[in-house]
């Protein structure tokens, strides 16, 4: 069951040339009692990125730290929800279902997802093209590479960075100083510096969910290869006869806005009650 009955309900549409696509609007706020790092560069000892940089004198989320987060949930969403999201699309093999582990570092809670095998995929989502070959999994790329793309092949979500609505204030520039555990007292040279986006600024920003990418169309199977014969996306094989329309909104309520409602974090510290955030999906208030 959907709760949206055209893409209309959910979004507007744009059309340059044969890129068609659905802007969604989504505002990220900053919970009260919590805020967000403001960072450059991650630092060498921690290697964390911080969840806001800075533009001119504004801080902004960068595309490429929510991406990351969202794509977290994405996965993890699809996880938990497996049996539900097998029967909305007629898939078989749960297999094509399973999400792969993103290429880059995975944390140590992902590495131990990697030897459970009904969790994650094994390989990583990739298309190869070899002379006259073209090599990808067995099981298909995963619902989550079909969104945020993956090795050799684009995804059909764009997320530019956010910027502030919020007038006024939203940024705190903070001394912290290091408490040594043992002496209970300020340790030497431990005197950090971190800037802060304060509780209660908002951020505004988008999706792009392009429904044709100029090649193929969202909710098809694409089809590669010598006559077409090859189907990069196998869990949206049964689903091909539907509506496609309501495949569309199938795929942008179940696997993009439901666990994008679940998005509560971004970044990381989060001992410190750093970054806790609430995401409304719509314009802008
Ligand atoms: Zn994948």
């Amino acid at each position: 069951m959907n709760k949206f009955e055209t893409l209309a309900d959910i979004g507007t549409t744009e059309q340059i040339g044969r890129i068609k696509r659905l802007n969604v609007g989504i505002v990220v706020k900053v919970e009260d009692a919590s805020f967000l790092h403001i960072g450059g560069s991650p630092t060498p000892l921690t290697d964390k990125k911080a969840p806001i940089f800075m533009i001119g004198d504004q801080p902004a989320i960068p595309a490429s730290s929510f991406k990351g987060a969202f794509r977290n949930k994405v996965e993890a969403y699809l996880i938990e929800h497996q049996d539900e999201i097998k029967t909305i699309f007629r898939v078989e093999d749960a297999k094509c279902l399973m999400p792969c582990i993103p290429a880059s570092k995975p944390t140590a809670a992902e590495k131990s997802f990697l030897t459970n095998k009904a969790v994650y995929r094994e390989k990583n989502c990739e298309v190869k093209v070899d002379e006259n070959t073209i090599k990808f999994p067995n099981s298909g790329i995963c619902p989550v590479c079909y969104l945020f793309g993956a090795n050799g092949i684009m995804g059909f979500l764009r997320i530019p960075n956010f910027l502030p609505i919020t007038k006024g204030l939203s940024k705190l520039e903070q001394t912290q100083i290091g408490i040594d555990r043992k002496t209970g007292t300020a340790r030497h040279g431990a005197i950090v510096r971190g800037d802060q986006v304060l509780p209660g600024t908002k951020f505004v920003g988008k999706l792009e969910i392009l429904l044709n990418d100029g090649n193929f169309e969202f909710g098809v199977p694409r089809k590669i290869g010598e006559n077409n014969k090859q189907v990069l996306d196998t869990w949206l094989n049964n689903t091909e006869i539907e509506d496609l329309n309501e495949i569309q909104i199938k795929i942008i309520d179940n696997l993009i806005l439901r666990p994008l409602k679940e998005l509560d974090r971004l970044g990381g510290q989060k001992s410190k009650g750093a970054g806790k955030v609430k995401i409304t999906v719509g314009a802008p208030p």
